[in-house]
Protein backbone atom coordinates (compact mmCIF):
# COMPACT_ATOMS: atom_id res chain seq x y z
CA UNK A 1 0.00 0.00 0.00
CA UNK A 2 3.00 2.28 0.79
CA UNK A 3 4.55 3.56 -1.87
CA UNK A 4 8.48 3.76 -2.72
CA UNK A 5 8.64 6.68 -4.53
CA UNK A 6 7.84 9.27 -1.85
CA UNK A 7 9.89 12.21 -3.59
CA UNK A 8 7.24 11.42 -6.65
CA UNK A 9 3.72 11.73 -6.74
CA UNK A 10 2.42 8.10 -6.41
CA UNK A 11 0.86 6.12 -9.18
CA UNK A 12 -2.80 6.98 -7.69
CA UNK A 13 -1.52 10.88 -7.10
CA UNK A 14 -1.45 11.34 -10.60
CA UNK A 15 -5.17 10.84 -10.74
CA UNK A 16 -5.97 14.50 -11.46
CA UNK A 17 -4.68 13.94 -15.22
CA UNK A 18 -4.39 10.39 -15.40
CA UNK A 19 -7.28 8.24 -13.22
CA UNK A 20 -7.16 4.31 -12.51
CA UNK A 21 -10.45 2.70 -11.53
CA UNK A 22 -8.30 -0.07 -10.15
CA UNK A 23 -7.00 -0.63 -6.82
CA UNK A 24 -7.14 -2.11 -3.72
CA UNK A 25 -10.19 -2.71 -1.45
CA UNK A 26 -9.07 -1.06 1.30
CA UNK A 27 -6.32 1.14 -0.30
CA UNK A 28 -6.95 5.35 0.17
CA UNK A 29 -7.58 6.76 -2.59
CA UNK A 30 -6.59 9.90 -3.90
CA UNK A 31 -10.22 10.20 -6.47
CA UNK A 32 -12.30 7.00 -6.14
CA UNK A 33 -14.46 6.55 -9.41
CA UNK A 34 -14.65 3.09 -8.53
CA UNK A 35 -16.62 3.81 -5.94
CA UNK A 36 -19.17 5.86 -7.90
CA UNK A 37 -19.05 3.73 -10.91
CA UNK A 38 -20.10 0.67 -8.43
CA UNK A 39 -23.53 3.26 -7.15
CA UNK A 40 -23.79 3.93 -10.96
CA UNK A 41 -23.66 0.46 -13.04
CA UNK A 42 -27.57 0.17 -13.07
CA UNK A 43 -27.79 3.45 -14.50
CA UNK A 44 -24.76 3.57 -16.49
CA UNK A 45 -25.31 0.63 -18.46
CA UNK A 46 -28.74 1.45 -19.29
CA UNK A 47 -27.68 4.96 -20.81
CA UNK A 48 -24.62 3.34 -22.63
CA UNK A 49 -27.42 0.75 -24.01
CA UNK A 50 -29.63 2.66 -25.41
CA UNK A 51 -27.05 5.15 -27.23
CA UNK A 52 -26.12 1.09 -28.63
CA UNK A 53 -29.33 0.87 -30.02
CA UNK A 54 -30.03 4.37 -31.07
CA UNK A 55 -26.80 4.13 -33.07
CA UNK A 56 -26.45 7.77 -33.08
CA UNK A 57 -22.57 7.84 -31.76
CA UNK A 58 -22.06 11.92 -32.55
CA UNK A 59 -24.76 13.95 -32.13
CA UNK A 60 -26.80 11.52 -30.47
CA UNK A 61 -30.04 13.36 -28.42
CA UNK A 62 -28.22 12.56 -25.42
CA UNK A 63 -26.06 15.90 -26.29
CA UNK A 64 -29.64 18.30 -26.75
CA UNK A 65 -31.04 16.43 -23.31
CA UNK A 66 -27.14 16.88 -21.45
CA UNK A 67 -26.98 20.75 -22.70
CA UNK A 68 -30.47 21.64 -21.35
CA UNK A 69 -29.55 19.73 -17.98
CA UNK A 70 -26.56 21.70 -17.39
CA UNK A 71 -27.50 25.08 -18.95
CA UNK A 72 -30.50 24.71 -15.89
CA UNK A 73 -27.50 23.92 -13.12
CA UNK A 74 -25.64 26.82 -14.10
CA UNK A 75 -28.35 29.09 -14.29
CA UNK A 76 -27.18 29.77 -17.83
CA UNK A 77 -28.91 30.45 -21.31
CA UNK A 78 -26.84 28.29 -22.84
CA UNK A 79 -24.56 25.38 -22.53
CA UNK A 80 -22.10 24.17 -25.40
CA UNK A 81 -21.27 20.75 -25.00
CA UNK A 82 -17.26 20.03 -26.56
CA UNK A 83 -14.44 17.31 -26.76
CA UNK A 84 -12.27 18.50 -23.33
CA UNK A 85 -11.94 21.50 -21.35
CA UNK A 86 -8.92 22.69 -23.52
CA UNK A 87 -10.95 22.67 -26.49
CA UNK A 88 -13.88 24.66 -24.67
CA UNK A 89 -11.51 27.21 -23.43
CA UNK A 90 -10.08 27.18 -26.86
CA UNK A 91 -13.27 27.31 -28.85
CA UNK A 92 -14.44 30.32 -26.71
CA UNK A 93 -11.69 32.41 -27.70
CA UNK A 94 -11.86 31.39 -31.28
CA UNK A 95 -15.52 32.24 -31.09
CA UNK A 96 -14.52 35.92 -30.48
CA UNK A 97 -11.80 35.73 -32.72
CA UNK A 98 -9.73 36.35 -30.01
CA UNK A 99 -6.12 34.95 -31.95
CA UNK A 100 -3.00 36.44 -33.77
CA UNK A 101 -1.36 39.55 -31.88
CA UNK A 102 -3.71 39.17 -29.07
CA UNK A 103 -2.60 39.09 -25.46
CA UNK A 104 -4.65 36.58 -23.36
CA UNK A 105 -3.71 37.06 -19.22
CA UNK A 106 -3.64 33.92 -17.30
CA UNK A 107 -2.82 33.27 -14.14
CA UNK A 108 0.92 31.52 -13.62
CA UNK A 109 -0.77 28.89 -11.05
CA UNK A 110 -2.44 26.68 -13.10
CA UNK A 111 -2.70 23.30 -15.76
CA UNK A 112 -0.76 24.06 -18.67
CA UNK A 113 -4.11 23.52 -20.39
CA UNK A 114 -5.34 27.37 -20.07
CA UNK A 115 -2.04 28.28 -21.65
CA UNK A 116 -1.78 26.02 -24.32
CA UNK A 117 -5.14 26.88 -25.35
CA UNK A 118 -4.09 30.67 -25.91
CA UNK A 119 -1.33 29.53 -28.04
CA UNK A 120 -4.06 27.19 -29.81
CA UNK A 121 -6.15 30.08 -31.07
CA UNK A 122 -3.06 31.45 -32.38
CA UNK A 123 -2.45 33.85 -29.37
CA UNK A 124 -0.05 35.16 -26.72
CA UNK A 125 -0.63 33.53 -22.93
CA UNK A 126 0.88 36.90 -20.33
CA UNK A 127 1.24 35.02 -17.23
CA UNK A 128 -0.10 36.83 -13.96
CA UNK A 129 0.27 36.49 -10.18
CA UNK A 130 -1.96 34.82 -7.83
CA UNK A 131 -3.12 36.28 -4.73
CA UNK A 132 -1.50 33.91 -1.87
CA UNK A 133 -4.67 33.02 0.33
CA UNK A 134 -7.06 32.26 -2.23
CA UNK A 135 -4.56 31.10 -4.86
CA UNK A 136 -6.78 32.39 -7.80
CA UNK A 137 -5.57 35.31 -10.17
CA UNK A 138 -4.70 39.11 -8.69
CA UNK A 139 -6.52 41.44 -10.27
CA UNK A 140 -4.16 43.89 -9.24
CA UNK A 141 -0.89 42.01 -11.31
CA UNK A 142 -3.67 42.00 -13.87
CA UNK A 143 -3.63 45.35 -14.10
CA UNK A 144 0.13 45.73 -14.25
CA UNK A 145 0.52 43.03 -16.34
CA UNK A 146 -1.26 44.91 -19.02
CA UNK A 147 0.31 48.27 -18.63
CA UNK A 148 3.62 46.30 -19.35
CA UNK A 149 2.36 44.81 -22.31
CA UNK A 150 1.45 48.26 -23.64
CA UNK A 151 4.36 49.66 -22.76
CA UNK A 152 6.55 46.46 -24.55
CA UNK A 153 3.27 46.23 -27.44
CA UNK A 154 4.42 42.73 -28.20
CA UNK A 155 0.44 42.37 -28.26
CA UNK A 156 -2.64 43.64 -27.91
CA UNK A 157 -4.06 43.50 -24.54
CA UNK A 158 -7.69 41.11 -25.43
CA UNK A 159 -8.90 38.89 -22.88
CA UNK A 160 -7.94 37.29 -19.75
CA UNK A 161 -8.77 34.04 -18.40
CA UNK A 162 -8.81 33.38 -14.72
CA UNK A 163 -8.52 29.75 -13.50
CA UNK A 164 -11.49 28.36 -10.48
CA UNK A 165 -8.29 26.87 -9.48
CA UNK A 166 -9.16 23.97 -7.14
CA UNK A 167 -12.70 24.73 -7.58
CA UNK A 168 -12.86 27.88 -5.53
CA UNK A 169 -14.47 30.86 -8.09
CA UNK A 170 -11.49 33.30 -8.65
CA UNK A 171 -12.62 37.03 -7.54
CA UNK A 172 -14.63 38.05 -10.67
CA UNK A 173 -16.24 41.15 -9.64
CA UNK A 174 -12.57 42.82 -8.57
CA UNK A 175 -10.80 41.50 -12.32
CA UNK A 176 -14.37 42.57 -13.67
CA UNK A 177 -13.37 46.26 -12.88
CA UNK A 178 -9.77 46.10 -14.56
CA UNK A 179 -11.26 43.65 -17.50
CA UNK A 180 -13.42 47.10 -18.37
CA UNK A 181 -11.05 49.56 -17.00
CA UNK A 182 -8.31 47.67 -19.68
CA UNK A 183 -11.10 46.57 -22.17
CA UNK A 184 -10.28 42.76 -21.90
CA UNK A 185 -12.61 39.67 -22.36
CA UNK A 186 -13.33 37.62 -19.59
CA UNK A 187 -13.01 33.89 -20.52
CA UNK A 188 -13.29 31.72 -16.92
CA UNK A 189 -11.13 28.65 -17.02
CA UNK A 190 -13.85 26.46 -14.44
CA UNK A 191 -12.06 23.14 -15.37
CA UNK A 192 -12.30 22.87 -11.81
CA UNK A 193 -14.80 24.68 -10.41
CA UNK A 194 -18.68 22.92 -12.23
CA UNK A 195 -21.05 22.53 -8.94
CA UNK A 196 -19.34 25.59 -7.05
CA UNK A 197 -21.29 29.04 -7.01
CA UNK A 198 -21.04 32.63 -5.18
CA UNK A 199 -23.70 33.63 -2.89
CA UNK A 200 -25.82 30.45 -4.76
CA UNK A 201 -25.05 31.83 -8.23
CA UNK A 202 -23.31 29.05 -9.86
CA UNK A 203 -20.13 28.88 -11.75
CA UNK A 204 -21.27 29.04 -15.80
CA UNK A 205 -23.14 32.43 -14.27
CA UNK A 206 -20.51 34.45 -12.88
CA UNK A 207 -18.32 35.27 -16.61
CA UNK A 208 -19.40 36.32 -20.02
CA UNK A 209 -17.91 33.00 -21.07
CA UNK A 210 -17.06 30.00 -18.67
CA UNK A 211 -15.61 26.41 -20.00
CA UNK A 212 -15.53 23.57 -17.83
CA UNK A 213 -13.57 19.99 -18.74
CA UNK A 214 -15.24 16.33 -17.42
CA UNK A 215 -11.88 14.98 -17.55
CA UNK A 216 -12.90 11.70 -15.52
CA UNK A 217 -11.19 13.27 -12.20
CA UNK A 218 -12.69 16.59 -12.26
CA UNK A 219 -15.92 16.71 -9.83
CA UNK A 220 -18.41 15.86 -12.58
CA UNK A 221 -16.40 13.57 -15.12
CA UNK A 222 -16.84 11.28 -18.00
CA UNK A 223 -15.49 8.24 -18.87
CA UNK A 224 -12.94 9.72 -21.34
CA UNK A 225 -12.41 13.53 -22.75
CA UNK A 226 -15.29 15.93 -22.08
CA UNK A 227 -15.90 19.88 -21.76
CA UNK A 228 -18.67 22.05 -21.77
CA UNK A 229 -18.85 26.00 -22.38
CA UNK A 230 -21.49 28.71 -20.99
CA UNK A 231 -22.69 31.79 -22.39
CA UNK A 232 -25.82 33.66 -21.95
CA UNK A 233 -25.25 34.99 -25.59
CA UNK A 234 -27.13 32.72 -28.46
CA UNK A 235 -24.89 34.39 -30.99
CA UNK A 236 -22.03 33.27 -29.61
CA UNK A 237 -23.74 29.86 -28.78
CA UNK A 238 -23.91 29.45 -32.28
CA UNK A 239 -20.91 30.41 -33.31
CA UNK A 240 -19.21 27.29 -31.09
CA UNK A 241 -21.55 24.91 -31.84
CA UNK A 242 -20.47 25.91 -35.71
CA UNK A 243 -16.87 25.71 -34.96
CA UNK A 244 -16.63 21.68 -33.33
CA UNK A 245 -18.41 21.08 -36.63
CA UNK A 246 -15.90 22.11 -39.04
CA UNK A 247 -17.46 25.57 -39.09
CA UNK A 248 -20.30 24.45 -40.84
CA UNK A 249 -24.46 25.49 -40.11
CA UNK A 250 -27.10 23.88 -41.13
CA UNK A 251 -25.37 22.20 -44.18
CA UNK A 252 -22.97 20.20 -43.21
CA UNK A 253 -20.65 20.32 -46.43
CA UNK A 254 -20.74 24.06 -46.55
CA UNK A 255 -17.62 25.78 -44.08
CA UNK A 256 -19.03 29.40 -43.01
CA UNK A 257 -15.68 29.93 -40.81
CA UNK A 258 -12.37 27.98 -39.39
CA UNK A 259 -13.84 25.24 -37.33
CA UNK A 260 -12.58 21.49 -36.10
CA UNK A 261 -14.18 18.29 -34.91
CA UNK A 262 -14.59 19.96 -31.45
CA UNK A 263 -17.49 17.67 -30.45
CA UNK A 264 -18.90 15.48 -27.09
CA UNK A 265 -19.62 12.55 -28.37
CA UNK A 266 -22.88 10.66 -27.10
CA UNK A 267 -21.45 8.31 -25.42
CA UNK A 268 -19.74 10.40 -22.76
CA UNK A 269 -22.96 12.54 -22.36
CA UNK A 270 -24.93 9.27 -21.76
CA UNK A 271 -22.89 8.77 -18.80
CA UNK A 272 -22.83 12.23 -17.62
CA UNK A 273 -26.55 11.97 -17.12
CA UNK A 274 -26.59 9.35 -15.08
CA UNK A 275 -23.62 11.22 -13.28
CA UNK A 276 -25.46 14.10 -12.95
CA UNK A 277 -28.64 12.18 -10.69
CA UNK A 278 -25.39 12.05 -8.15
CA UNK A 279 -24.22 15.11 -8.46
CA UNK A 280 -25.58 17.15 -5.81
CA UNK A 281 -24.69 14.60 -3.10
CA UNK A 282 -21.31 14.21 -3.99
CA UNK A 283 -21.02 18.09 -3.43
CA UNK A 284 -22.48 17.25 -0.53
CA UNK A 285 -19.83 14.91 0.44
CA UNK A 286 -16.73 16.67 -0.66
CA UNK A 287 -18.07 20.13 1.19
CA UNK A 288 -18.41 17.53 4.30
CA UNK A 289 -14.82 16.32 3.88
CA UNK A 290 -13.40 19.81 3.17
CA UNK A 291 -14.98 20.83 6.40
CA UNK A 292 -13.89 18.11 8.56
CA UNK A 293 -10.12 18.43 7.22
CA UNK A 294 -10.18 22.35 7.94
CA UNK A 295 -11.37 21.60 11.44
CA UNK A 296 -8.67 19.32 12.42
CA UNK A 297 -5.35 21.19 10.29
CA UNK A 298 -6.56 24.52 10.72
CA UNK A 299 -4.70 25.07 13.93
CA UNK A 300 -1.82 22.96 12.47
CA UNK A 301 -1.49 23.87 8.92
CA UNK A 302 -1.62 26.81 6.36
CA UNK A 303 -4.94 26.61 4.84
CA UNK A 304 -5.51 28.56 1.15
CA UNK A 305 -8.27 30.68 2.44
CA UNK A 306 -12.19 30.65 1.23
CA UNK A 307 -14.81 33.48 1.14
CA UNK A 308 -17.96 32.76 2.73
CA UNK A 309 -19.91 33.62 -0.01
CA UNK A 310 -18.19 31.25 -2.33
CA UNK A 311 -18.60 27.36 -1.91
CA UNK A 312 -16.09 25.48 -3.61
CA UNK A 313 -16.78 21.93 -6.15
CA UNK A 314 -13.53 20.60 -3.98
CA UNK A 315 -11.51 19.47 -7.09
CA UNK A 316 -8.34 19.49 -4.47
CA UNK A 317 -8.03 20.00 -1.31
CA UNK A 318 -4.42 21.67 -0.70
CA UNK A 319 -2.63 22.53 2.27
CA UNK A 320 0.16 24.61 2.50
CA UNK A 321 3.51 24.23 3.75
CA UNK A 322 7.58 24.84 3.78
CA UNK A 323 8.06 21.30 4.53
CA UNK A 324 5.66 19.76 2.10
CA UNK A 325 8.13 17.48 0.66
CA UNK A 326 9.05 15.67 3.96
CA UNK A 327 5.14 15.60 4.61
CA UNK A 328 4.28 13.82 1.38
CA UNK A 329 6.60 11.33 2.25
CA UNK A 330 5.35 10.99 5.67
CA UNK A 331 1.77 10.53 4.31
CA UNK A 332 2.93 8.38 1.29
CA UNK A 333 4.77 6.12 3.51
CA UNK A 334 1.97 5.62 5.41
CA UNK A 335 -0.47 5.07 2.33
CA UNK A 336 -1.92 8.15 1.75
CA UNK A 337 -1.93 9.26 -2.32
CA UNK A 338 -1.53 13.17 -2.52
CA UNK A 339 0.00 15.27 -5.45
CA UNK A 340 1.82 18.41 -5.55
CA UNK A 341 -0.51 20.44 -7.77
CA UNK A 342 1.18 22.56 -9.08
CA UNK A 343 5.06 22.23 -8.75
CA UNK A 344 6.22 24.18 -12.03
CA UNK A 345 4.48 27.47 -12.29
CA UNK A 346 3.68 28.14 -16.06
CA UNK A 347 6.16 30.78 -16.72
CA UNK A 348 8.98 28.70 -16.35
CA UNK A 349 7.56 25.61 -18.18
CA UNK A 350 10.19 24.63 -20.80
CA UNK A 351 7.22 25.36 -23.07
CA UNK A 352 6.28 28.96 -22.55
CA UNK A 353 9.26 30.22 -20.56
CA UNK A 354 10.47 32.01 -24.06
CA UNK A 355 7.51 33.58 -24.87
CA UNK A 356 7.58 37.19 -25.48
CA UNK A 357 6.66 39.52 -22.32
CA UNK A 358 7.89 36.10 -19.80
CA UNK A 359 7.93 37.99 -16.29
CA UNK A 360 11.34 37.01 -14.37
CA UNK A 361 9.47 36.37 -11.09
CA UNK A 362 5.82 36.16 -9.89
CA UNK A 363 6.58 35.71 -6.32
CA UNK A 364 3.02 34.40 -5.05
CA UNK A 365 2.68 31.80 -7.66
CA UNK A 366 6.12 30.38 -7.67
CA UNK A 367 5.74 29.89 -3.47
CA UNK A 368 2.68 28.34 -3.73
CA UNK A 369 4.63 25.96 -6.17
CA UNK A 370 7.52 25.46 -3.31
CA UNK A 371 4.68 24.30 -0.33
CA UNK A 372 1.31 23.02 -2.12
CA UNK A 373 0.39 19.97 -1.25
CA UNK A 374 -3.09 18.40 -1.60
CA UNK A 375 -4.75 15.18 0.08
CA UNK A 376 -7.45 12.67 -0.86
CA UNK A 377 -10.39 14.22 -2.13
CA UNK A 378 -13.89 12.48 -3.00
CA UNK A 379 -17.45 11.98 -2.53
CA UNK A 380 -16.54 8.67 -0.69
CA UNK A 381 -14.13 9.07 1.97
CA UNK A 382 -15.55 8.19 5.02
CA UNK A 383 -14.78 10.05 8.35
CA UNK A 384 -12.91 7.56 10.09
CA UNK A 385 -10.37 7.36 6.79
CA UNK A 386 -10.34 10.98 6.90
CA UNK A 387 -9.19 11.29 10.34
CA UNK A 388 -6.38 8.74 10.24
CA UNK A 389 -5.21 11.27 7.20
CA UNK A 390 -5.03 14.01 9.73
CA UNK A 391 -3.63 11.70 12.35
CA UNK A 392 -0.72 11.07 10.10
CA UNK A 393 -0.41 14.45 8.64
CA UNK A 394 -0.68 16.40 12.09
CA UNK A 395 2.03 12.95 13.58
CA UNK A 396 4.64 14.41 10.30
CA UNK A 397 4.48 17.93 11.88
CA UNK A 398 5.61 17.00 14.78
CA UNK A 399 8.93 15.56 14.23
C1 LIG B 1 -8.28 19.95 -16.50
C2 LIG B 1 -8.02 21.37 -16.77
C3 LIG B 1 -8.13 21.93 -18.06
C4 LIG B 1 -8.27 21.10 -19.29
O1 LIG B 1 -9.33 20.24 -19.33
P1 LIG B 1 -9.23 18.93 -20.26
O2 LIG B 1 -10.63 18.44 -20.26
O3 LIG B 1 -8.26 18.00 -19.60
O4 LIG B 1 -8.77 19.35 -21.61
C5 LIG B 1 -7.98 23.30 -18.21
N1 LIG B 1 -7.74 24.09 -17.15
C6 LIG B 1 -7.62 23.60 -15.90
C7 LIG B 1 -7.39 24.55 -14.78
C8 LIG B 1 -7.74 22.22 -15.67
O5 LIG B 1 -7.61 21.75 -14.43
Amino acid sequence: MASSRPAEPTAAATVLQEPSISSEPDEIRFVDLKTQYRRLKPLISARIDAVLEHGTYVNGPEIAELEAALATRAQCGEAVCVASGTDALTIALLGDDIGPGDAVFVPAFTYMATANAVLMAGATPVFVDVKPDRLTLDPADLARRVEDVRRQGFARPRAVMPVDIFGLPADYPAIQEVAAQADLTIVADAAQSFGANVDGRPVGSLAPMTASSFFPSKPLGCYGDGGVIFTNDRERAQRWRSIRTHGTEEDRLISVRHGMNGRLDSLQAAILLAKLTLFDEELEAREALARLYDSRLSGALSLPSRPAEMRSSWAVYAVLSDERDRLAEALNEAGVPTARYYRNPLHKQPAFRDLPGVPESLPACESLCLRVLSLPMHAYLDEATAHTICDVLIAALDK
